[in-house]
């Protein structure tokens, strides 16, 4: 098994590295964000063993059912997923990372546990970059206000911007939400937000993603293999 994790990570790191290459960007630039969710906990580690320390994962109760069990891994948990303000303590404490945040109740409940906690973590803000209709994520038009709003909250150290693109099978509309991500970047930066990171892509469209300027791709199924359960689970709204 731990043999055929790294193949496929090896295969992966060479597949975008190609994809930077072809975008006329350096590999540096582009790291990996494995995606974890609904993989058991003995998978994760084979994982941590080929010195991956980084797991995305998209429900609260995946990352509190195996912190415990990994604890002796080193796992930084970024939080990828829609998150209820009422597990907001729960994330505060676990994860070192959340880039699903997307409304002001939800950085208020954010910073109110953080406190409490006495930690500081890193967030991207997840930005809506298509129109359909029930997506997750902040309206594009809302976020200069939002990260205005979010520079009172020292508990939230904010690094860049995240999306999902539009679900269809069309490449060029895919390549345009993560324009749309990268440009909304550029104007942020004309305000005074410097956000470094976009966190755009997945494994069926990292390269589009790179191609627009992905500093890091979420990627579960071309490493970890097809999941147990359908995306519909994870994201009921594309159900
Ligand atoms: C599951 C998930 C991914 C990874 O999807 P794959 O297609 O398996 O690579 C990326 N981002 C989010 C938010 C996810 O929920």
């Amino acid at each position: 098994m731990a043999e055929t994790l790294r193949q496929r990570w090896d295969l992966l790191r060479a597949r975008v590295d190609d994809a930077c290459t072809a975008a006329g960007r350096s590999p540096h630039e582009v790291s990996v964000l494995p995606v974890s969710k609904t993989f058991a906990p003995e998978l994760i580690r084979d994982a941590v063993e080929l010195g991956l320390h980084r797991f995305g994962e998209n429900k609260v109760q995946e990352i509190k059912d195996k912190a415990g069990p990994l604890a002796d891994c080193g796992i930084d948990w970024v939080m990828i997923g829609h998150l209820q303000t009422n597990k907001a303590g729960v994330v505060a404490r676990l994860a070192a990372e959340v880039q699903s945040l997307d409304r002001s109740r939800l950085a208020v409940a954010l910073d109110r546990h953080l406190r409490a906690e006495n930690r500081v973590i890193d967030v991207l803000v997840q930005v809506k970059t298509s129109d359909e209709p029930s997506k997750y994520g902040l309206d594009p038009a809302q976020l200069l206000p939002f990260l205005d709003e979010l520079a009172a909250y020292p508990t939230l150290n904010v690094r860049g911007l995240m999306t999902l693109a539009i679900n269809t099978d069309d490449p060029a509309t895919i390549r345009g939400c993560f324009r749309r991500l990268r440009q909304l970047r550029d104007t942020a930066a004309t305000h005074g937000h410097d956000l470094p990171r976009l966190s755009m892509g997945m494994s069926g469209d990292f390269a589009l993603a790179i191609a627009e300027g992905a500093t890091e791709v979420r990627i579960g199924t071309a490493l970890f293999g097809a999941r147990p359960y359908p995306d519909s689970y994870y994201w009921p709204e594309r159900g």
